[in-house]
């Protein structure tokens, strides 16, 4: 069959366009279909063709635009649709419907195990293992195969190219892998997608690149618009539609201030090389009638880089910092952003991680409309982190026992502990004044969910010193909270069957999605999952997953949990939940290649960082560059200049442009941006011309829900009964809010079971506990190390971390690692003591003291209290009060005798800790010393960070220098600024104020978030 209209009829005789690199492909599109006849109503026998999708609302809408009325508009295609239209009306091609990508995964697995099994051809290795042991070949089978398709790579020419790439690269038959069985493997897909009556995206390529001389057209013209590079098979495509004279081939090109003038496109070369009929050279862009687009053309392409003055270059630490700078440029104009024509504002993000920290950190507080073009990864939600927790607490049971962290990280995750409970109010009181501390909070909020069970179970398993624990345990302790309006034992035994016991006998794929799915209704049904921003897009793109599992012969495959974990992990990590990005107005925010095609007035591209872009090739497991070569394939490294091309095309069409990049932690600003600045400087003729911005660290400003919190009776009350620690002192100096968010509200952060196995504060416990069992033997004696004291202290060490986590057969990999480093310090500790302790009277471990202590106020005392790790007397006499420190933090008081002491702000930088000054206190009352500050010192014993070329400076520092006045110091420094700070504390007129100063300090807060969200 030949074309439907002849070819002496078409009115489309023009020669192919290349316009300047900065014009408006889409503008000039609109305008030249309408050129013969501006009042053309009806342009359906138009067709246009675009690289990718976005485009196509962009040309209705300049067409609607420039006609004023309504109108038939073109039938726009992006190239994957073209190519599918194309391949559904070739021989054959009619019956074929499109398959998913489980389907088609499951198909090229029977495929494989058909080839193995017909003695004609070599068996996969990874056939040995079953469906489990071969998906993540088959996914890359699939990939490759779309590639054969669409470079039109035959079968014949892979047998012929394998033996000639395994010859050139001298591998050897053991070393061959997976190459022998490729050309037979292609093959027979080809068959059985044949077979089946299915597509794949390579085979719709294949089939319409064969076909298309044959093909009819119900199209009067076809334009070929905005593409840069193709493949094989578009080739052949482009060379017979502009042989046919029915195409019209349009693309960007030429001089951008970003590049040496003589430079050129390659692959547009190649593109006008293949195409049929003459090229127009556009220099300007015919788009005088747009109001929202002054000319770019003449004067960006002929300025120097450095004269550009709306350019502008970000550097940031991270992508935080990153849009930290960014709220700078986006702030500026907010207001004036009603109405945004689409072509006004973008944001780029060349991958898709930044999307959310975006919206919440740009949009969220704004009423600026914006709208999402991109495909972001289902394995970025917390959908997915859930389903990967539920996973990993299967993999890590034992005997029926789950690994406690791993339990934890599924209760914690927030669909699930914000599950509903029935009568939440009288449960959450019940479990509070279970949970309560000596220091009992007056005001406990109450959350209607499953959080307070959490919170219970959370502190029973460290109390319990459990890492491994049988469901049945942790429903029998949370029994006693059971009220007949709140069966919470009942409660948690339903969270256990849907999160943990529904997946401890599952064996096939069909049976796991279903179970999987069972999970998510129940968190939409009875939890807050549905109040989180794109939850729906995420929960539809999940359960499509989900249902490709469940249906057809893939669901009767069985495979091990790690099996089916590891199939669902690849499966999620390639889906890609795709945003249309529909009504078109308002901000853009646009994947990378979501902009081809289009331009935009201001353009703000994150992460421009080497990497990302351009992306970062891998090696390809199953066609590496030797057989691509033989193939005929593109060299990866082309992918490179592609997106060079796409880069500087965006930029060369704006009118502002802001590039934000990292450099910190083995991050490079891209080489697309050292060529900006090489650029500039080899036209400016001088280096540095152009400013690099960087993130300013300013305290943010005051926010509504920042004000001060007034000290209530209640308040008042509670201090009554109140003891006064170092850490609460300490909290208050550095944060008056966290203190009252903390102590007054009992929102403490409880002791946790980290998933990172190995806590913070769990180390420091351990080092305590590890230490006093040591020196125990010396309490009340002189210290005498003895020559096996190496052997004792590993001894203790062990027995502490079996107390920690249970038996050493059950600890991880994690746990035993740390172990080795936790001696390794152990050892240095003692060999630096042995030169220093040896001879010292042990007068006390762990000695947990209490006084009361006098305010200037009306003769008014208060409780201080704390806990010594060590007091010991030298051989001088001197008392020492040690206290050991595991963290990285070592705080000590730097106050002189002229030290100013007025107020928190002049206390927090003199003082900075007032632990030791309180240690030195108590101990005087504990021990009844009445010698005199003279005869006391105390020191910070810091065991982080000893190696054996540490010396004792590294692990001590002291509190008193030798020449300090020791009276002067205690008695007027430390003890009026201890009674400063407390009665500010009870002053009923001073607030409890938000100390936002240490950027630092705020990053660690718990309350930063939700309560706080000033630091
Ligand atoms: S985030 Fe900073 S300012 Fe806010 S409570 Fe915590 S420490 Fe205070």
């Amino acid at each position: 069959m030949k074309a439907k209209f002849p070819i002496s009829n078409f009115q489309f005789q023009h020669s192919h366009a290349s316009l300047p690199l900065d014009s408006s492909l889409i503008g000039w599109l609109a305008e030249d279909m309408l050129v013969r006849d501006p009042e053309e109503r009806d342009l359906s026998r138009i067709a246009v063709v675009f690289p990718g999708r976005r485009p196509a609302l962009y040309l209705r809408r300049e067409l609607g635009r420039l006609i004023g009325g309504p109108f038939h508009p073109p039938q726009i295609f992006d190239i994957d649709s073209f190519m599918a239209y194309m391949a559904g009306k070739s021989p054959g091609g009619s019956d074929r419907r499109e398959a998913g990508q489980v389907e088609l995964l499951h198909l090229v697995y029977t495929t494989a195990r058909g080839l193995g099994a017909d003695g004609e051809h070599l068996s996969l290795p990874a056939m040995a293992s079953g469906f489990e042991g071969f998906f993540f070949w088959g996914l890359k089978f699939l990939d490759l195969f779309d590639e054969f398709g669409t470079e039109l790579v035959p079968p014949a020419l892979i047998k012929q190219a394998v033996p000639a790439a395994l010859a050139d690269a001298g591998i050897t038959e053991e070393a061959r892998g997976l190459w022998p069985i490729l050309p037979g493997l292609y093959s027979k897909w080809l068959d059985t997608l044949a077979g089946n009556s299915l597509w794949s995206r390579g085979e719709k390529y294949r089939i319409a690149a064969e076909h298309i001389d044959g093909l009819e057209w119900p199209f009067s013209q076809i334009y070929l618009a905005g593409f840069a590079a193709l493949n094989q098979a578009e080739e052949k495509v482009f060379s017979a539609l502009t042989r046919l004279g029915i195409a019209r081939v349009v693309v960007q090109d030429g001089p951008s201030p970003w590049r040496t003038s003589d430079a050129k496109w390659k692959h547009l070369e190649r593109l006008r090389y293949v195409c049929h009929g003459t090229w127009d050279f556009k220099n300007t862009r015919p788009l005088a009638t747009d109001p929202h687009r002054p000319t770019q053309t003449d004067q960006s392409t002929n300025q120097p880089i450095n004269q550009l003055t709306n350019f502008f270059f970000h550097q940031g630490f991270d992508l935080h910092s990153q849009i930290q700078m960014a709220e700078d440029v986006f702030a500026r104009d907010l207001k004036s952003q009603g109405g945004l024509a689409p072509d006004q504002e973008a944001v780029v993000l060349p991958r898709p991680e930044p999307l959310i920290p975006v919206l919440s950190r740009l949009f969220e507080d704004t009423a600026v409309p914006y709208n999402i073009s991109m495909g972001y990864p289902l394995e970025r939600t917390a959908l997915a982190q859930l389903l990967d927790s539920t996973f990993e607490a299967q993999e890590g049971r034992v005997d029926g026992k789950y690994y406690a962290p791993h339990y934890l990280a599924v209760l914690r995750h927030p669909y699930i502990k914000n599950i509903q409970l029935h009568s939440p109010l009288t449960s959450n009181h019940q479990i509070t004044k279970f949970l309560a501390t000596p220091n009992q909070p007056i005001n406990q909020s109450t959350i209607p969910s499953l959080r307070s069970v959490v919170h219970f179970l959370e502190v029973w398993l460290v109390r319990e010193k459990r890492s491994f624990v049988r469901l049945e345990e942790l429903e029998k302790a949370i029994a006693h909270l059971d009220e007949e309006d709140f069966p919470a034992s009942q409660f948690l035994s339903h969270v256990h069957q849907m999160c943990f016991m529904a997946f401890e006998k599952l064996k096939k794929v069909g049976e796991l999605a279903t179970v999987l799915k069972r999970l998510l209704e129940w968190t939409v049904e009875y939890g807050t999952a549905t109040g989180y921003p794109l939850t729906g897009e995420f929960m539809t793109a999940m359960v499509g997953l989900l249902e490709e599992l469940e249906a057809g012969p893939v669901a009767e495959e069985t495979a091990s949990v790690p099996g089916l974990h590891s199939l669902f992990g690849h499966l999620v990590r390639q889906t890609r939940i795709p945003f249309q990005g529909i009504p078109l107005e308002g901000f853009q925010i646009l994947g990378f290649l979501e902009t081809r095609c289009l331009n935009f007035q201001r353009v703000m591209i994150f992460d421009v960082n080497e990497g990302v872009l351009p992306p970062e090739t891998r090696p390809d497991p199953i066609l590496p560059p030797d057989l691509r070569r033989h193939l005929g394939l593109p060299d990866k490294k082309q992918a490179v200049e592609i997106s060079r091309y796409h880069f500087q095309r965006l930029l060369a069409g704006a009118e502002e442009v802001h590039l934000f990049f990292s450099e910190d932690k083995g991050q490079v600003k891209s080489r697309f941006i050292e060529e900006l600045i090489w650029e500039a400087e080899k036209q400016a003729g001088r280096r540095g011309v152009i400013p690099i911005h960087s993130p300013v660290m300013v305290p943010r400003p005051r926010i509504p829900s920042a004000f001060p919190v007034k000290k209530t009776p209640q308040i008042m009350i509670f201090f009554s009964s109140f003891t006064f620690s170092a850490t609460a002192l300490d909290t208050y100096l550095s944060c008056p809010f966290r203190f009252y968010a903390k102590y007054i509200l009992g929102l403490d952060v409880p002791d946790t079971i980290d998933r990172d196995e190995i806590d913070p504060l769990l180390v420091g416990n351990l080092v305590h506990n590890i230490l006093r069992e040591f020196y125990l033997p010396w309490l009340n004696k002189v210290i005498q190390f003895e020559a096996d004291c190496d052997n004792d202290l590993v001894t203790k060490s062990d027995m502490a971390l079996e107390g920690i986590f249970g038996p050493r057969a059950e600890w991880s990999g994690g746990v035993r690692l740390f172990r080795e480093v936790l001696l390794y310090r152990l050892k240095n500790f003692l060999r630096l003591e042995r030169e220093h302790a040896q001879g010292h009277l042990l007068m006390g471990l762990e000695v947990p003291c209490k006084m009361d202590f006098n305010l200037e106020e009306s003769g008014r005392k208060v409780r201080i209290k704390g806990v010594l790790d060590r007091v010991e007397k030298d051989k001088k006499g001197l008392v020492w009060v040690i206290d050991y420190k595991t963290g990285s933090k070592i705080k000590l008081p730097g106050a002189t005798v002229t030290s100013k002491i007025s107020d928190r702000e002049a206390i927090k930088q003199e003082i900075v800790s007032f632990q030791l000054p309180m240690y030195l206190l108590l101990c005087d009352q504990h021990y009844g010393l009445g010698s005199g500050w003279p005869g006391m010192n105390a020191a910070l014993y810091g065991l982080r960070g000893l190696a054996d070329s540490s010396n004792l400076n590294a692990l001590q520092t002291i509190l008193f220098k030798q020449d300090d006045s020791r009276d002067g110091i205690v008695e007027g420094i430390y003890v009026p600024a201890l009674k400063t700070i407390i009665e500010e504390i009870l002053d009923p007129e001073t607030p409890f104020a938000h100390d936002p100063s240490d950027f630092g300090y705020c990053r660690t807060c718990p309350y930063s978030r939700r309560l706080c969200k000033v630091g």
